[in-house]
């Protein structure tokens, strides 16, 4: 189905790129924030760099440097967030505003979450999907800061999204995690009331994120986030390779590595107009050159198409 909008319909779109620490940034991310960048500045709005470091587990400063290293390599600027590491750290670390997410929780919407004493093991022995099966949810075990997990009380709330392209899709919601029995708030309590702080309106992210959506518009629903509610979703197409997701432990596809490998700027935007599926992908050789194509042309990387094969071979540089 092609779309029926243009740019023209689109005014004004606050948005962010939110990469998370735990690993290099690979061709997917630089393809989700390149759609961003690009969806953001058609539309006369306002870009954000958020950088979710709530899990600190994961998160190491090299993966920050990373994040500003590839943005600035690929001229992909932003009008607010952080300017660097220390600035991050500083004033941007979502450390203590997660942790903020869970008091207001447990002030404001006790009835909505749960307690639960399961480990993944035992959820898992239970159930063959591993969806969690409610078990302490008539229990009423204590609300404590460290143990137990919290669990959105979801109430099997069924939730019908539509994304940029017109299609809906509908999703069961579960009982997902609000606060790890770590004490880590979960990511979708961080992400969704991340993006109401910063009044986003729109976001881009993968295919194998729409359960994320979905989760998130349920949460915003009970916690009263009616902004949220009317966020425009783009779910582009997986990035894969040989059939495989990619990931940020792979230093394949990772961009820092490919950098090494003598990748330039300009390969990068010729292989992303590779995955979009473009006319004479070699003419994109800038951020700025995705500007002068029509909705219609991004549409080749809607969900409703199939996987993203990344074909190495595209790029002659690292053969
Ligand atoms: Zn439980």
């Amino acid at each position: 189905m092609k779309p029926k909008k243009s740019f023209k319909d689109l005014k004004g779109l606050h948005s962010r790129i939110a990469p998370t620490p735990s690993g290099y940034l690979h061709l997917g991310n630089i393809l989700s924030f390149l759609l961003t960048w690009v969806f953001v500045k058609k539309s006369g709005g306002t870009l954000t760099l958020r950088i979710d470091d709530f899990d600190q587990s994961r998160v190491r400063d090299s993966f920050i440097i990373d994040i500003f290293d590839s943005l600035d390599w690929l001229g992909l600027g932003f009008d607010r967030g952080p300017k660097d590491l220390a600035d991050h750290k500083k004033n941007y670390s979502q450390i203590a505003s997660s942790a903020s997410y869970l008091d207001f929780l447990k002030e404001h919407y006790p009835n909505f979450f749960y307690a639960c004493e399961c480990t993944r093991k035992q959820i898992d022995s239970r159930s063959e999907s591993g969806i969690y099966d409610r078990r302490c949810k008539e229990l009423s075990l204590p609300i404590t800061e460290g143990e137990h997990s919290w669990r959105f009380n979801s109430g099997n709330a069924r939730i019908a999204l539509k994304d940029i392209w017109g299609s809906e899709y509908h999703y069961q919601c579960d009982d997902f995690v609000l606060k790890r029995s770590d004490g880590v708030a979960g990511y979708h309590l961080v992400s969704l009331m991340e993006d109401v702080k910063l009044g986003i309106n729109f976001i881009v992210r993968g295919h194998d994120l729409l359960d994320s959506s979905a989760s998130q518009l349920a949460l915003a629903g009970a916690l009263n986030q009616g902004p949220f509610l009317n966020t425009l979703f783009f779910h582009h197409a997986m990035v894969v390779e040989s059939g495989q997701k990619l990931a940020k432990s792979k230093k394949s596809t990772c961009l820092n590595e490919l950098r090494k490998r003598g990748l330039t700027c300009c390969d990068v935007f010729a292989l992303m107009a590779n995955m979009l599926k473009l006319e004479n992908p070699g003419d994109f050789k800038s951020a700025s050159d995705f500007l002068a194509l029509e909705l219609q042309d991004y549409h080749g990387i809607s969900y409703d198409n199939d996987s993203i094969e990344l074909d190495q071979t595209t790029i002659p540089s690292i053969l």
